[in-house]
């Protein structure tokens, strides 16, 4: 059996680098030969995981065909999500956690999706399911990708089987994860440290709603401050950006993932659409949206209804 390659999304979040690294574990131990890569650096909060369980970073890739014929995808499906040459490999497996959109293969292929908080959770009873024991340094590092995804059970995207999956893991790994997960979390939000440009594309992923490309990123602080005190640089970036990439609409989704609520920043077109999809009011460029914390529950269904 020829080598593939298992990824997560561009612009990885602890999910994209864990979920990869989880299922290529999981898959050799079934007899796949697999590796495990990236399609881009890892953030603050994954390198303070990868630190925190003295795992190695993975290899990033720019693109696949180069090196393999076929693939394996976890947290993510959408085609711009995924390496630039997805169209030239063979998908063999997805497991994921999000819509299924812009996907389609020639072949056959194993794919599990399953609504949960966390790609990382699906795998962990992938484990249970094939009776594959959990390491305890994978178990911590799945610890974090489901607290990440869940910002520590509280997003509203949380089952109870992400909740039953932390309690385990936490287990194995030997943590107190309501401790180690606010340590995470917060090594997560130094926005400090990043530059306008940094700050708008690190977490950023893009969407196809109703014939509009919709760029949307997501900022996590301790303090709205942070953000509010560049508010003016960050949508010159996001302006910038928009032109560069041709996107009609660009949405910055800032959350503070103490206290669990988020306010939006915008650039672009319509508007309107976005505060329809919202039934809230831009001020001074900026929307409250108290209580949303998951773009993927909480933005992109409303806003792909509006835009449709
Ligand atoms: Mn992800
Ligand atoms: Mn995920």
């Amino acid at each position: 059996m020829s080598k593939e390659l298992v990824f997560g999304h561009q612009n990885p979040d602890t999910d994209a680098i864990v979920a990869a690294k989880a299922f290529s574990y999981l898959q050799n131990k079934l007899g796949y030969d697999t590796e495990a890569v990236a399609l881009g650096n890892p953030n603050p909060e994954t390198n303070f995981v990868l630190n925190y369980f003295d795992e190695p970073t993975p290899r990033v890739i720019k693109t696949a065909s180069n090196e393999v014929d076929s693939v394996m995808l976890v947290d993510h499906n959408e085609f711009q999500q995924s390496v630039s040459d997805i169209k030239d490999v063979t998908i063999t497996h997805v497991v994921d956690h999000h819509r299924i959109s812009n996907f389609q293969t020639e072949q056959p292929l194993f794919y599990r999706a399953e609504p949960l908080g966390c790609c990382s959770t699906v795998i962990v009873k992938m484990f249970d399911e094939n009776k594959i024991e959990i390491p305890a340094q994978l178990a911590g590092l799945m610890l974090s990708a489901i607290i990440s995804d869940t910002l520590l059970l509280k997003s509203p995207t949380t089952t109870d089987q992400d909740k039953i999956a932390v309690k385990t893991l936490a287990e194995i790994a030997d943590i107190d994860y309501e401790k180690y997960g606010i340590e995470m979390l917060k090594a997560g939000t130094n926005v400090a440290a990043k530059s306008d440009q940094e700050l708008i594309d690190s977490d950023a992923k893009s969407f196809t709603m109703g014939g509009k490309s919709v760029r949307i990123d997501q900022i996590n602080v301790v303090d709205f401050e942070d953000i509010d005190n560049r508010k003016d640089d960050i949508k010159n970036a996001m302006t910038k950006e928009a032109a560069d990439k041709n996107y009609d609409l660009f949405l910055v989704l800032v959350t503070n993932v103490l206290n669990s609520d988020s306010k939006l920043l915008a650039v672009g077109e319509p508007l309107d659409a976005v505060e329809k999809a919202f039934n809230a009011k831009f001020a001074n460029d900026t929307m409250p949206l108290p209580g949303v914390v998951s773009r993927k529950k909480q933005v992109v269904p409303p806003l792909t209804d509006a835009l449709s």
